[in-house]
């Protein structure tokens, strides 16, 4: 029987919440799939700090790096936005992510049929909603160096560094060019060279990375245009290729199209090695401990894990079906209720997904 070892990194806020109907699902499906999972939970983000003074201690990261896939649920709170930077959880994150050379953030903003009305959009701007960002996750100016503060000087002051070299925006349009040729075969860059070098760096290396593919139909747009186009008609894209804060950014904004940030699941990979499967949203610290959180984004990712990270397609195929039925049913998170249907907890949404495979 086929055996993996995955590390479930449960986090901050909601995570523990989320990850809890998670493992439960990953054990039920591994049972009728017939394949074995191993779960090895490890700290991570602010419980981290909690324990070592560290969000991403060394044993979570090799422990990560020896395993087939990493489930990661989400990390931050308000508490420690005063710490220095580098022991923040998020920096933590960005730490795990640059250790297991994550450089490809995969983000599906697929609508559910039995969400078109939970949109704040009108139904016929999002019913036919299938995009894929492609976000470039381990450079540009969330890494760049230098980057710090200037005290000695009157008016305080602070920078940051957006950089990126070619061979790095070559390796995340190869992705994206891989992609789109299983899907529509268009890609969208996504930068703003009409103001910054970065960008027209960026966006010369992808023209001369997918000029050598035919099959591919490029088109650029300017980051501020992209973020109106997503909203006025984003049934227009296909796969958005962009940059890291570019990326941050659109893909939380491409979150609604679906109903909800708690309905977006993510890949973050590398050419070899283990995936990190995360949902796009962070820790919500304003619902966290109340069990009203939407676990649908993790779960999402727990099939994206099975499918990208495990290759078990049936598995995937079947933790996205029983996710499919349940919101057809009209079970809703409070984040999706559009007043006509039974709001559940995040553990009874969960229990019925589990029921359903
Ligand atoms: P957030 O995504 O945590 O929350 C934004 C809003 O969406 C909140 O109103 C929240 O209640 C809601 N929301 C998010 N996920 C939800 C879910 N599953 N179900 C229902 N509602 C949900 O973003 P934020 O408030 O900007 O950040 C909170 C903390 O999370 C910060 O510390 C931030 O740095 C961190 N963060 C972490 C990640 C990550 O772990 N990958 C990503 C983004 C933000």
């Amino acid at each position: 029987m086929q055996k993996y070892k995955i590390v479930l990194l449960s986090g901050d806020g909601i995570g523990p919440e989320i990850s809890e109907i998670s493992k439960k699902i990953l054990k039920k499906i591994s049972k009728k799939h017939n394949f074995e999972i191993e779960i090895i939970e490890k700290l991570f983000g602010g419980i981290a700090y909690e324990k070592y003074r560290n969000p991403a201690p060394e044993e979570t990261i090799d422990q990560c790096k020896k395993s087939d896939a990493v489930l990661l649920a989400c990390v931050g709170d308000p508490k420690y936005d005063s710490l220095e930077r580098e022991l923040r959880p998020e920096s933590g994150l960005l730490k795990l992510r640059s250790s297991l050379n994550l450089f490809a953030n995969i983000r599906p903003v697929k609508i559910r049929k039995s969400l078109v009305d939970s949109s704040t959009l009108k139904k016929e701007i999002v019913e036919n909603v299938d995009l894929i960002v492609v976000r470039e996750l381990i450079s540009g100016i969330y890494f760049g160096k230098p980057r710090g503060n200037i005290t000695n000087t009157k008016i305080p002051k602070a920078f940051n560094t957006m950089v990126y070299d070619s061979s790095e925006i070559e390796r995340i349009t190869e992705i994206a060019i891989k992609i789109a040729n299983q899907r529509n075969k268009r890609i969208c860059s996504v930068d703003k060279s009409n103001v910054l070098e970065v960008s027209q760096l960026w966006r010369d290396t992808v023209l001369k990375v997918t000029s050598k593919d035919k099959n591919i139909c490029l088109s650029n747009m300017y980051v501020d245009n992209a973020a109106m186009q997503l909203i006025k008609d984003p049934v227009q894209f296909d796969v958005i290729l962009t940059s890291n804060l570019f990326g941050d950014i659109l893909s939380d904004l491409a979150a609604m199209l679906t109903g909800s940030i708690g309905m977006l699941p993510s890949a973050s990979l590398n050419n070899n090695g283990p995936g990190v499967f995360e949902p796009v949203h962070g820790s919500a610290p304003d619902i966290a401990g109340k069990n009203i959180a939407n676990p649908i984004a993790m779960l999402l990712s727990a099939s994206m894990m099975l499918k990208i990270g495990l290759n078990e397609n049936e598995a995937a195929k079947s933790l996205e079906n029983a996710v499919d039925r349940v919101l057809s049913k009209g079970f809703r998170t409070a984040d999706l209720n559009d007043g006509s249907s039974e709001v559940l907890s995040c553990s009874e949404i969960g229990n019925k997904i589990l029921d359903e495979i």
